[in-house]
């Protein structure tokens, strides 16, 4: 049998499309390689949103290049962000790498058909699903459109048929994935929106959770709040990405908001989901970004206690606005200082805010064993591990809390 070996670093819509690539791989008769030498096709699934993420792509994708020296009939593809409209170049530069395909797109072994329409073969209890590609925003620091394009949404029916699916084999969870899901239907003829698809996807037998991100602070409506607090499959949980606690920043990166419409989002989402969790991510050492515009973000996290926070410090991408305008001018040492104050700042805050479930019943979805003990996720997505002699994978499973720390918790069965 042939062997396929797949590597992927990046965001959730890469995982997904990893996903995706396995279960063609495995329903063409391809076993998933023990080891890299053993392959006979390998994909490189990379990601280009900061420089480390890109350096540890092409660094591995270096590697394999003895490989193809002493086993010329290996295929070797390479996909994700990394991939732009010069693949001549890329061909040039790594004359080993057999096929360039992008972000998204149907791999050149496939049929097309078949690739929109593949599902995970094994569905997991927590499967994605993407429903738009693409971004229209241009946040001034972000290559993402540069590399996925323009927004595409998939039609509502599509989407609607495959999570049936999925339930139907086993899924218990789906998570929606789009770079921005609040823009969600806007480009296809009968205009639905996320509210729309989250109703009839809370219809579906057997699936008993649906996630979805990312939400732009710009484009989140009320009636999406509200359909979230009445729907019961739709987890209490919303990425809202901030980027930065100070205006004078959010305009540089052109995020179209100011920090006043975030806290009233964020406040009016609190008062209509009461317990939500909140994630949020932030880059700091954005170009001209003063200790006193940092301060305004650690005033933030300060103040709004997200339940997760994302942080990175601000990589020039090529291509991007701020790449082009503005100097990379906060020194390196500066930015991880920064990224330092507030990891701090969250680790007290979610020490406390976690303590606070201390003794509490919650709900998981158990999705497997990890280091020996059973792990799944809140619907506000906290982690959370036990231990018990019964296999509970794809259950929803009542634990009590017994101990907190900031990053999971540790409970056990509550019958
Ligand atoms: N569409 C999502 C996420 C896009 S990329 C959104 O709008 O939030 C994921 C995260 O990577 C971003 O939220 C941002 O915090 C971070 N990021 C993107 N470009 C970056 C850059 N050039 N430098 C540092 N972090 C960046
Ligand atoms: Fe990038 Fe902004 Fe689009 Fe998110 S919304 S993918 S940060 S351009």
């Amino acid at each position: 049998m042939p062997n396929y070996y797949l590597w992927t670093i990046g965001c959730q819509m890469n995982k997904a499309e990893s996903e995706r690539l396995a279960s063609l791989f495995a329903e063409t008769g391809y076993q998933l390689a023990a080891d890299v030498k053993q392959a006979d096709i390998i994909v490189v699934n990379t990601c280009v949103v900061r420089q480390n993420a890109e350096d540890r792509a092409v660094h591995k994708l270096q590697n394999f290049k003895p490989l193809k020296k002493a086993r010329p009939e290996i295929i070797i593809a390479v996909t994700g962000c990394w991939v732009d409209s010069n693949v001549d170049r890329l061909k040039a530069n790594f004359p080993y790498v057999d096929y360039f395909f992008k972000a998204g797109e149907c791999p050149p072994w496939v049929d097309r058909e078949k690739w929109s329409q593949a599902l995970p073969q094994k569905p997991p209890p927590a499967a994605y699903v993407p429903i738009i590609q693409g971004c229209n925003n241009f946040c001034a620091y972000c290559v993402v459109p540069y590399r996925r394009g323009r927004e595409k949404s998939r039609p509502l029916s599509e989407i609607v048929c495959e999570v049936t699916e999925l339930a139907r084999r086993g899924t218990k969870e789906v998570t929606l994935l789009g770079q921005n899901v609040d823009s969600y239907g806007h480009d296809l003829p009968e205009k639905p929106d996320l509210a729309d698809l989250l109703t009839e996807l809370n219809g579906i037998d057997g699936l008993c959770r649906i996630r979805f991100l990312t939400n732009h602070p710009k484009d989140m409506s009320r009636r999406l709040i509200e359909t979230v607090a009445r729907l019961d499959k739709v987890c209490k949980n919303i990425t809202l990405p901030a980027q930065a606690g100070s205006n004078e920043i959010l305009k540089a990166m052109r995020r179209g908001y100011t920090i006043e419409d975030y806290k009233k989002l964020v406040s009016d989402i609190r008062d209509k989901i009461p317990d939500v969790g909140l994630v949020s991510d932030i880059i700091v050492g954005f170009p001209t970004e003063t200790e006193a515009q940092f301060q305004q973000t650690v005033d933030l996290l300060t103040e709004l206690r997200f339940d997760t926070v994302h942080l990175a410090a601000y990589s020039p991408r090529p291509g991007t606005i701020a790449a082009r305008e503005m100097p990379d001018d906060v020194a390196e040492d500066e930015k991880k200082r920064r990224l330092k104050t507030l990891e701090t700042l969250q680790e007290k805050i979610l020490t406390e805010i976690n303590s606070n479930l201390k003794g509490k019943i919650v709900e998981i979805l158990v999705e497997g064993k990890q280091k020996g003990k059973w792990f799944g996720r809140t619907g506000t997505d906290k982690l959370v591990f036990f231990n018990d002699n019964v296999n509970y994978t794809g259950k929803l499973v009542n634990l009590k809390i017994d101990s907190t720390s900031p990053w999971s918790l540790q409970g056990t069965i509550e019958n």
